[in-house]
């Protein structure tokens, strides 16, 4: 007889997003006069720039003819853009990361959730608080998660963000068993907030000692504008050896629906005697067949110079939109974090999560997320997302304004 696998029935976090669906629904079928935006979900509405556009279409075009026609490619992504990559994002002075690292992939939501796969079962887990579910969930239906006790599963080790922290936890907020697997995700989603230099150096420093592993989610890497904050954990020494990078084409170029992403496995990681570049490359080439042609073909003009220029605008509209939000919130008072080095704007509210999403809802007509969704420590924030159309964003902030304010 067949049976499921009831780790699957342990899971929280889908009904929060569901329900957030659902609130929204019922509010527009009630009040279908009214216009309702969304900063909500963490989606991009800008189209591919003209470059990237261009290639994609020839790479569509060399799929029509006998002669340039390509078939399966190598499933870690085509030497030409694992090589456009490493020149472009890992070319500072000192990094250590070569092509060869490289893993292409169709998204860092799949990477960073089957990573866990390559572990024992009875490693312990250290997730952050509030948190990205991806790196929760898959930790849950892979049997790791334990019982549930008051929201939490007693068999993760939560990294609570709190006002304290600035909501970038530090080894120390680790229990004295310690971890051996630790997520971290800077710029933050949900809380915006980026960790500096000596910050992602403790990590490293303390991966190294305790011979940990992180993996290191850095999807909003492009958002960092200041000089002084590093875009990618290999800026640490010493990471090559202890860390996993996570990066992804949907924010930084608008790929979210075009889809492709990478993964940072540097060969100088040993755990348990064995090569985790090996150990993920057979979990790659079993379970993954590569990325479509054209897209890689569209993602390699990305690191061109002209996509290069064309995508960082894109990047700058969002930052603009996202230090709208923020400075409105400042002057009324609001305590934020993000919004500078990040699509995300986290505000601390006077009322739980769920009471102001409904009166930002049902007053102003405005989908925003309330920061229970991504942990317990969350509850008393709400996540303002920066894409969006930079009218509606203006429209949205004033509206939620008028909530807040
Ligand atoms: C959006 C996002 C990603 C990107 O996922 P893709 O599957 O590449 O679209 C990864 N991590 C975080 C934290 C994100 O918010």
């Amino acid at each position: 007889m067949i049976r499921l696998n009831n780790n699957y029935r342990k899971l929280q976090t889908d009904y929060l997003f569901v329900e957030i669906a659902k609130r929204a629904r019922e509010h527009c079928a009630a009040h279908p006069e009214r216009s309702l935006i969304s900063l909500g979900i963490g989606d991009v509405v800008l189209p591919l720039p003209p470059s990237v556009i261009k290639a994609f279409h020839e790479g569509v075009e060399e799929q029509a003819h006998e002669k340039t026609f390509r078939g399966y490619g190598p499933e870690q992504g085509y030497e030409f853009l694992r090589k456009a990559i490493a020149e472009n994002d890992f070319s500072f002075p000192g990094c250590a990361i070569s092509p060869a690292d490289i893993f292409v992939s169709d998204g860092a939501k799949c990477d960073s959730g089957n990573f866990q796969e390559l572990f024992s079962d009875d490693i312990r887990v250290a997730v952050p608080d509030p948190v990205y579910p991806v790196y929760v969930d898959a930790n849950v239906m892979a049997g790791r998660a334990g019982a549930v006790k008051e929201g939490r599963y007693e068999g993760l080790i939560y990294l609570e963000g709190t006002e304290d922290n600035s909501f970038v936890p530090s080894p120390r907020d680790l229990p004295a068993s310690g971890a051996d697997l630790v997520y971290l995700c800077f710029p933050n989603n949900p809380t915006g907030v980026a960790a500096s230099r000596d910050q992602l150096g403790e990590w490293v420093e303390w991966a190294l000692r305790q011979r940990s592993l992180i993996l290191f989610d850095a999807a909003y890497e492009a958002f960092i504008s200041n000089p002084t904050i590093p875009k990618s954990i290999y800026e640490i020494p010493g990471a090559e050896k202890c860390a996993v990078e996570f990066r992804s084409l949907s924010k930084t170029a608008g790929f979210t629906g075009t889809r492709l992403a990478y993964t940072v496995v540097p060969e100088t990681i040993i755990v348990d005697g064995m090569s985790l570049h090996d150990m993920w490359n057979r979990r790659h080439t079993t379970k993954f067949n590569g990325v479509s042609y054209p897209v890689q073909r569209a993602a390699a003009a990305v690191f061109s110079p002209k996509g290069q220029r064309e995508t960082r605008r894109i990047i700058e509209y969002y930052l603009r939109n996202a230090a709208i939000i923020r400075k409105a919130m400042d002057d009324v008072g609001y305590t934020c974090w993000g919004g500078k080095n990040s699509p995300y704007i986290w505000v601390k509210t006077a009322e739980d999560s769920w009471t102001i999403f409904d009166r930002i809802l049902n007053e102003v007509d405005v989908v925003i997320i309330p920061g229970i969704g991504f942990g317990r420590t969350g509850e008393g924030f709400i996540r303002i997302s920066a894409f969006n159309a930079r009218k509606k964003v203006m429209m949205a902030t004033k509206r939620i304004i008028k909530v807040l304010g």
